[in-house]
């Protein structure tokens, strides 16, 4: 096999290990990173919670003055009670004392029932922050676990770091810099195997003539379709 594409093989072959560090980082931190959001979210809903019964505390006063008012109007007009003549303005007025102190009634059962909710709602919250309460203890010491593991794969992260400075030393700039476009245009593999005529990199043909010329493995070859760096090596059967 031509020597440079030996080279930039073994050069794919660490930048797909550090991809792989990479990978393990970003997916530990975004594990972590849904869980603060979760946090957040749990908050979020605690506010809503105590801003619902913010609002039906506002709803509860607006009736309790009503309420006072209609209460006021029934005195009033049981007092006028005692100064009317007629049978007739009588029922006007025993009618008006009814009537109001049925509105009254009304009133008084709606603030019950906004008191009932008020108070699932404030049930509500006391769970929520509960959870909320463990949760957060959760996080930080998770918080603490993800930082340790990031630690831990970052040093094996610098010895990979190392190994690809010293095998990007041996491969001309000029390929080392066809090779990391590819790399960054080709979801990170540049070099592709082909395998009976079939790029492994886009699995697309490659002509007959360049695949005889790419079975010969002395000159380098792009592929047509993915324009990757390719070449010819039979796959090792495990056993
Ligand atoms: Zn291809």
């Amino acid at each position: 096999m031509n020597d440079h594409i030996a080279q930039l093989i073994l050069l794919q072959g660490i930048d797909l290990e550090i991809d792989q560090i990479d990978n393990q980082i970003k997916s530990e931190q975004n594990a972590l990173d849904e869980r603060i959001t979760a946090l957040a979210q749990r908050e979020q809903n605690i506010a809503d919670l105590t801003e619902q019964i913010a609002e039906i505390e506002k709803e509860k006063r607006v009736l309790e003055t009503e309420a006072s008012d209609k209460l006021d109007h029934v005195k009033d007009r049981q007092s006028k009670m005692m100064q009317v003549q007629t049978g007739r303005e009588q029922t006007a007025l025993l009618k008006e004392i009814e009537d109001g102190k049925k509105s009254v009634k009304e009133n008084e059962d709606k603030i019950v029932a906004l008191m009932e909710q008020s108070e699932a709602l404030s049930t509500q919250i006391d769970e929520e922050k509960n959870l909320l309460k463990g949760e957060k203890k959760l996080v930080e010491e998770e918080k603490a676990k993800v930082r340790d593991a990031i630690e831990a794969i970052n040093k094996g992260k610098k010895s990979k770091d190392n190994q690809r400075a010293n095998q990007a030393q041996v491969i001309e700039a000029r390929l080392l810099k066809k090779y990391d476009t590819l790399r960054s245009h080709r979801n990170g593999l540049a070099v592709a195997n082909v395998l009976q005529g079939v790029c492994q990199g886009c699995f697309m043909s490659i002509p007959p003539q360049k695949y005889n010329m790419l079975l010969k493995g002395d000159t380098m070859l792009d592929c047509p379709s993915c324009q990757r760096i390719v070449y010819h090596q039979e796959p090792v059967t495990a056993e």
